[in-house]
């Protein structure tokens, strides 16, 4: 598109509000056009405020939560938080100023100011023309008309949620159970050997070709795995994993299994790039400013953690610690005993802490005996009332996950003194299967719980899919706990999803499910600092919107109202580019045609 073309267009968007146009076009300076601008959206604002017969009541709510979005990224301070104007960009647009190609306004952000005018102007299309009838009625007659509003609901919710597989239909296990013969005949091992932990670790696939001829790899996926292996970029699959996905690829069932672990060149070519300048970006939670000792990571007053192991069974793409993870499985990655004494101790020190999260890395990669020991040494710590340990293997590796491993840990599970809570990570529905399902129940039989933590990555991000893995895991005995914004790692770029659509999947999704099923809080982790919870609006605000399209928000830290802790600005994936991608993917955007007016 050239400029002129992006100017026309921009110049019908502003038509919607001509009061606005007016004030662009006009020859004031910037500062009279901000201050005019501002006091129009103001006026426009209060109006929201007076009944309007022509305009449904929730779409007023659209409009306001539009102005007040428009209205903060205008400001001053958002400009210079965001380091860029974008009434300055704006102005240049309209007035026809050269532009640098990299400056050009892409579609992506002539599709957020048309969505955002739309929105100041009530004209979201976001509700069907029609109030729904029973709010004409009253008693029995609403009543019975809500019902069948409400069950229309429903069914098209379960039409959502049976969109996925999961690894517990029948089918499913029949396939399953194809590709672990075929898995065991490669190798030439039994079946008893597939139930023992350290078998698969002992085979853990790390190279393309073996990869290649389990299962059918496209292109990108072989380069991808054998570009990491060249440069040392940690990737493995266990064979269990392995048997989770589908023979050949492009089967989109399997997608975030295979997404999960096997890399994409653009994540592996950045990995390389910022490993050689070690890239300070990549420890976006900033660990190294997080951490008063070696092994303990703190951002808040009563939890640590407490990581004795930096390697996993396999490396989840998007993990946050892959600037600390330097393989899979690697024996080298156990801290040493002295600054594990070092770190207990330092734990014991402190009265006011409570909660230990052994994470890493996964611990149940450690022997039996040294969880006991870890586990008895932490026990003897009066203070601390509860112990939760971070773990994939009953997605990775069930079979770590033995009798006697759940009976050593509940030793110290003991109700009314010390809690003992295992915390996993299951990213789909096809990750859940018998095997992960009978790893469960083995701590839930003891009457520990286990929580899930979900990464919202593009490949669980489709309609109701976080929804349809909630439902199962509260099935197998899993409670939700937490849903996390992808890290904004550079590297990971093809796993992020913009904050709008979390927002959103909160909202239209998740929040159609029984309350049993939906108990986890989506959160935003801001560096050095910890979770912000997405959903408290009050907790964020829009500041811009890119020439790419991109948003910027300001988030702000748990601490608000407790401690002057300085807000964090953060530039998200454009949800015009997401969009597209999920087009690409087989979506129909038009499902997600909300998105827009989350901001
Ligand atoms: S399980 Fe956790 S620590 Fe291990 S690779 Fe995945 S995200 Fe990283």
């Amino acid at each position: 598109m050239g400029n002129e073309k992006q100017r026309k267009r921009l110049l019908r968007i502003l038509d919607m509000v001509p009061s606005l146009k007016e004030i662009l076009l006009s020859g004031s300076s910037l500062e009279v056009k901000r201050k005019r601008i501002n006091d129009c959206l103001s006026n426009m604002l209060i109006a929201t405020f007076d009944d309007d017969p022509a305009i449904p009541p929730l779409e007023w709510v659209l409009t306001r939560d539009a102005i007040t979005a428009f209205k903060a990224m205008l400001s001053s301070r958002s400009e210079k938080l965001a380091g860029y104007s974008l009434l300055r960009y704006i102005d240049d647009l309209l007035h026809g100023r050269s532009l640098e190609d990299d400056e050009k306004p892409s579609s992506g952000f002539l599709a957020e100011l048309e969505h955002l005018f739309r929105g100041i102007t009530g004209k979201t299309r976001v509700y069907s023309e029609k109030a729904p009838a029973f709010v004409k009625y009253e008693g029995t007659r609403a009543a019975k008309l809500r019902s069948a509003d409400l069950s229309r609901m429903g069914r098209t919710t379960q039409e959502f949620l049976n969109r996925y597989s999961c690894g517990l239909d029948d089918e499913v296990i029949r396939a399953r159970s194809k590709n672990k013969a075929r898995i065991l005949k490669y190798f030439g091992a039994t079946e008893l050997e597939w139930e023992k932990w350290t078998w698969h670790t002992k085979h853990i696939i790390r190279n393309a070709d073996v990869l290649n001829d389990l299962v059918k790899l496209t292109d990108e996926q072989y380069e991808a795995v054998k570009f990491a292996r060249e440069h040392k970029i940690p990737f493995g699959i266990t064979p269990y994993y392995l048997s989770l996905m589908d023979y050949e690829p492009g089967q989109r069932r399997d997608d975030a299994v295979r997404a999960q672990v096997i890399p994409s060149i653009d994540y592996v070519t950045k990995m390389k790039a910022f490993r050689e300048i070690s890239e300070p970006s990549m420890d976006f939670m900033l660990e190294r400013d997080t951490s008063p000792i070696e092994g303990i990571t703190r951002r808040y007053p009563m939890i640590v953690i407490l990581k004795p192991v930096m390697t996993c069974p396999q490396i989840c793409v998007y993990c946050q610690r892959n600037w600390e993870i330097e393989d899979v499985y690697s024996s080298d990655a156990i801290i040493s005993k002295e600054k594990l004494d070092k770190a207990i101790d330092w734990i014991a020190e402190r009265q006011e802490i409570s909660e230990v999260l052994i994470t890493g890395g996964d611990p149940f990669l450690l022997s039996n005996a040294r969880i006991e020991n870890l586990l008895y040494r932490l026990s003897r710590i009066d203070h601390v009332e509860r112990i939760r340990i971070g773990t994939r293997t009953p997605v990775t590796l069930p079979q770590r996950l033995t009798d006697a491993l759940a009976r050593d840990i509940n030793h110290f599970h003991n109700p009314g003194k010390r809690e003992i809570v295992i915390v996993t990570h299951f990213e789909h529905p096809y990750e859940i299967t018998p095997q992960a399902m009978a790893a469960v129940q083995k701590f839930r039989r003891y009457g520990m719980e286990v929580y899930n933590q979900l990464v919202y990555t593009f490949y669980n991000s489709r309609k109701f899919e976080a929804s349809a893995l909630r439902q199962k895991l509260r099935q197998i005995g899993v409670t939700s706990y937490y849903t996390f914004n992808t890290k904004g790692k550079e590297e990971t770029d093809d796993y992020r999803v913009p904050i709008a659509r979390l927002l959103q999947e909160q909202k239209e999704e998740a929040r159609l499910l029984p309350g049993t099923a939906r108990t986890d809080e989506t959160v935003f982790n801001v560096p050095g600092l910890g979770k912000n919870y997405l959903r408290a609006t009050q907790n964020h605000d829009m500041i811009s919107i890119l020439p790419d399209g991109r948003r910027v928000y300001e988030f702000h830290p748990w601490e608000k109202k407790l401690a002057l802790v300085d807000t964090y600005v953060y530039t998200d994936v454009s949800i015009y580019e997401y969009l597209k991608k999920l087009r690409a993917f087989g979506e129909d955007a038009s499902l997600y045609k909300s998105i827009w007016y989350y901001y």
